[in-house]
């Protein structure tokens, strides 16, 4: 059946009906006064969804643009940077800081493991020269579903005093508390397909005033990137260059369902659906990638025994149209990974859970009492 198709991937995630309707639409000028209205509305409701009175910044790039332009706009060649690497995104800021002659520390823990924050203050604390410019932490790690304790790393940053504290909050955004202001966090780079609820395409980094003193007389190179440009556009709510004027109708609409629900009740949906999913898997004797204490509110790895991940994804979209994501790189056929990120009820998660028992009976996986994973999810979803 064509037009069924389900995703529970942590990116791109499923997008509202209201959202593609309001992209749907012919495209207007971007220097049109009608345009600065709906920019004006949109900065102040992304400012909303960031916690922040800070400027947040909208980039035609994916997440990994915004990351890359947090990164590249307040240092210098040479700086010192810490990068927290425990999974494929922590990774590729570190490789991004590599490619930009950052002399980059990597501070590793393995996949599936949170960040050690202990490391991370012992080099703060030994950094008396004050060397390191920069911490770069990933939030929420999708590629191992571990979220990473920031609040206690960023207290670490803020102690050093000197260092900048960089975040990928890509798929913890929209999914758990992000307080910009309250953690005087500098930079928070995020990405539209994944808790904004519209497709690919946005990128955004939220900047901090300790940021943009460092923006002064940082000296990677820069042009499409350069956030000042953004900066002082923002101020007029337009943009250095052409926007997707569509895509921006359609964060607007996207923005005004996140108000509608409220902050506490989109975090407070995402806690449930991690519980859930977890509580589902458990019941049928399925072993998690992350431990319950540092698991990611968007997505959940699920490492099976006795049963291949890949031919458990393959009969959820065979038969049922379900996308489920693999792993990545090592970890690639030994997990899948459910997202449960953005526009998903209660009722994705049933229908994916009982989509999975459905293919464990198929693959005849060994010690599945057929029911239990939907029945843990129901009661964990009841509260
Ligand atoms: C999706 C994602 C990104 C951005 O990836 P893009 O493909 O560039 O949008 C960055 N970090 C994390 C943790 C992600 O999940």
């Amino acid at each position: 059946m064509d037009d069924k198709q389900m995703l529970m991937i942590p990116g791109p995630t499923p997008v509202p009906e209201r959202v593609l309707q309001a992209i749907g639409k012919h495209p207007i000028g971007h220097r049109s006064g009608e345009f600065s209205t709906v920019m004006g509305e949109v900065t102040e409701g992304l400012k909303w969804l960031h916690q922040t009175q800070n400027d947040v910044l909208v980039l035609t790039t994916s997440g990994t643009g915004a990351m890359e332009a947090g990164i590249i706009n307040f240092l210098s060649p040479g700086d010192r940077v810490l990068a927290g690497c425990n999974g494929k995104f922590g990774d590729r800021w570190a490789e991004v800081c590599d490619a930009y002659g950052l002399q980059t520390e990597r501070i590793t823990a393995e996949w599936g493991k949170p960040l050690d924050p202990e490391v991370f203050r012992e080099k703060l604390e030994a950094d008396t020269e004050k060397t390191i410019k920069a911490v770069i932490i990933t939030h929420s790690e999708t590629s191992t579903a571990v979220i990473n304790d920031l609040e206690t790393i960023n207290r670490y940053v803020k102690a050093h005093g000197e260092a900048l504290i960089m975040v990928d909050a890509v798929t913890s955004l929209g999914a758990t508390s992000v307080p910009m202001d309250e953690w005087q966090l500098d930079v928070v780079g995020s990405g539209s397909q994944k808790g904004y609820m519209i497709p690919p395409g946005l990128g955004f980094v939220a900047v901090g005033p300790k940021a943009w003193e460092a923006y002064k007389t940082a000296k990677l190179p820069r042009y499409y990137l350069d956030l000042g440009k953004y900066q002082k556009a923002a101020a007029k709510n337009s943009n250095p260059f052409t926007p997707p004027v569509n895509l921006i109708f359609g964060l607007r609409s996207a923005l005004e369902m996140m108000k509608a629900e409220g902050l506490e009740s989109i975090f407070a949906r995402h806690d449930r659906h991690r519980k859930a999913t977890r509580a589902a898997f458990k019941a049928m004797g399925l072993p998690l990638l992350a431990a319950d204490d540092v698991a990611s509110p968007a997505v959940t790895a699920v490492a099976p025994v006795g049963v291949e991940a890949e031919q458990i994804r393959s009969i959820l979209k065979k038969r049922f149209d379900i996308a489920l994501a693999g792993g990545q790189d090592h970890l690639k056929g030994k997990i899948f990974r459910v997202g449960h990120l953005g526009f998903v009820s209660d009722r994705d998660i049933l229908t994916a859970i009982g989509a999975i028992e459905a293919a464990l009976q198929e693959l005849n996986y060994d010690g599945l009492t057929p029911g239990a994973g939907l029945q843990a999810a129901a009661q964990t979803l009841k509260g």
